[in-house]
């Protein structure tokens, strides 16, 4: 097909996607307030200063992936008082709240409930009471939002046309806890889904996404190699399993440096044509990138003496499946065959599954541009480079289409703040309410704008309504 009739055909599909987003009954003025109003109501200090009592309790008391059952005793608390229906238990500690008519079209909206193995260093009044655990990633702040969002739904659900599916999931830091909540069916139905994170990267007042990649896949490979231990001044009498591990890292440094593409380190752009439900003409932005990383080297314990065996572990990413799949292969490879080089034996464990790409559907990429430029202003709407981490809501992502985003905390005259995983992070508290805001309006605007035709979806609904 040459590139006039690909024109003519984005342009029918574009033409099509306007008639099927006509239904909405408000005007463009009228769309334009509910994100302003939301902001609004958000900073009322009734609803900013107990998102900020709940964050602060979570804080406290943090739970590990798949333990969140205090988080998830809050959350169902609050979700009592509310009035907010709720089912429970979903992947252990997780729950799914529904807010409006039960009925559809229906969108869901997420935040992740875990903490970090980790010590918090900073002093301060509602310091971590739990040794050796850390919210270190703002995922207290994650569930205060998506608490607030539910208070400012429940306080316009007769303004709700469809159904917001309230998403608490556990388990997002390595546990995939995304991933049993999708197999779980909690998404049937689901139009599209929104999770956002909080970043110390960005100003306060403003969010930062892009369309297409936005995060990469990962996996996770740990290694034994096994060789023969003995007396360390007696080296050929043994086989020296941590002088083959060190041989093992450095080639495993070297799949990527001389067998990735150095220019799939830039990011491409590439027109292409996504036939999806939506029937959507759509610009796909490719990414590429690898990294391979060994962060765990342990073998030994004493000066004088070879141990039988030294474990390696760490993270690969890549932004696509093949990508990943390719890592995979090749680390295996290394790690056994260098290991044999030096008379060792070896064995490479992998996680399953492996955490897909983060994609931005691009016509949610369109639709959060138009709510967030209403709520923040076009300045603050920042477009962002992909980025190596990983997210688990990339399995939401690969159910419906999906569209993650952060949401700014920086405030310079606060002083900086450390990023997330550091011993030192910290919540800029007065992000909350652009969080909870930017939730609702969303999925207010979600349901209003994306009405399915009334014929296509009759007798459908979620079973726990
Ligand atoms: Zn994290
Ligand atoms: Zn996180």
């Amino acid at each position: 097909m040459d590139f006039s009739k690909w024109v003519l055909l984005i342009s029918a599909l574009y033409m099509l996607l306007l008639t099927t987003l006509s239904n909405c009954s408000l005007t463009p003025e009228e769309l334009a307030e509910i994100p302003v109003n939301f902001l609004k109501f958000a900073k009322r200090p009734e609803i900013s200063d107990w998102m900020v009592g709940i964050r602060r309790k979570i804080h406290e008391n943090p739970e590990l992936g798949f333990e969140e059952f205090e988080t998830s005793k809050l959350i169902r608390a609050e979700l009592d008082k509310m009035g907010i229906p709720y089912k429970y238990p979903i992947a252990i500690t997780g729950l799914v709240g529904f807010i409006g008519t039960g009925k559809p079209p229906f969108v869901a909206i997420r935040a992740d409930m875990d903490a970090l193995a980790m010590q918090e260093s900073v002093e301060w009044e509602h310091k971590s009471k739990v040794e050796g655990k850390m919210h270190g990633c703002g995922h207290d702040a994650h569930v205060a939002m998506l608490l607030g969002a539910a208070k400012l739904l429940q306080e316009h659900r007769h303004d709700i046309q469809g159904t917001v599916i309230l998403v608490f999931q556990p388990a997002e830091e390595g546990g995939g806890g995304a991933k049993i909540m999708a197999d779980a069916g909690i998404l049937e139905n689901v139009g599209a889904i929104f999770g956002l994170h909080v970043s110390s990267r960005f100003p306060i007042g403003t969010v930062a996404s892009r369309s297409g990649s936005i995060l990469a896949g990962s996996g996770v490979f740990e290694a034994v190699i096994s060789g023969k231990g003995g007396h360390a001044a007696l080296p050929q009498h043994t086989i020296d399993p941590i002088l083959a591990a060190s041989n093992v890292i450095v080639s495993l440094q070297h799949i990527v440096s001389r067998e990735a593409d150095p220019l799939d380190s830039q990011v491409s752009l590439s027109l292409s044509l996504s036939l999806s439900l939506s029937l959507s003409a759509c610009v796909l932005v490719c990414v590429s990138g690898e990294v391979v990383t060994v962060a765990k080297f342990q073998g030994g314990n004493a000066f004088n003496v070879i141990p039988n065996s030294a474990t390696i572990g760490g993270t690969f990413r890549a932004f696509s499946k093949e990508g990943l799949m390719e890592l995979k292969q090749r680390i295996e490879e290394v790690i056994t065959r260098q290991a044999a080089v030096q008379r060792c034996n070896a064995t490479v464990n992998f996680n399953d599954p492996f955490f897909p790409v983060t994609v931005n559907s691009e016509e949610l990429h369109q639709y959060f541009g138009n709510v967030a430029r209403d709520m923040l202003g076009e300045n603050n709407i920042i477009e962002m480079k992909p980025l190596m981490g990983s997210e688990d809501f990339s399995f939401f992502a690969e159910v419906v289409p999906g569209y993650f985003y952060y949401v700014g905390m920086q405030n310079e005259t606060q002083g900086q703040l450390q990023p997330g995983h550091s011993s030192y992070f910290t919540v800029n508290e007065d992000a909350l309410p652009y969080g909870a805001a930017l939730h609702a309006s969303l999925a207010t605007r979600y349901l209003l704008e994306y009405q399915p035709k009334s014929t296509s979806s009759n007798g459908i609904s979620h079973d726990e309504l």
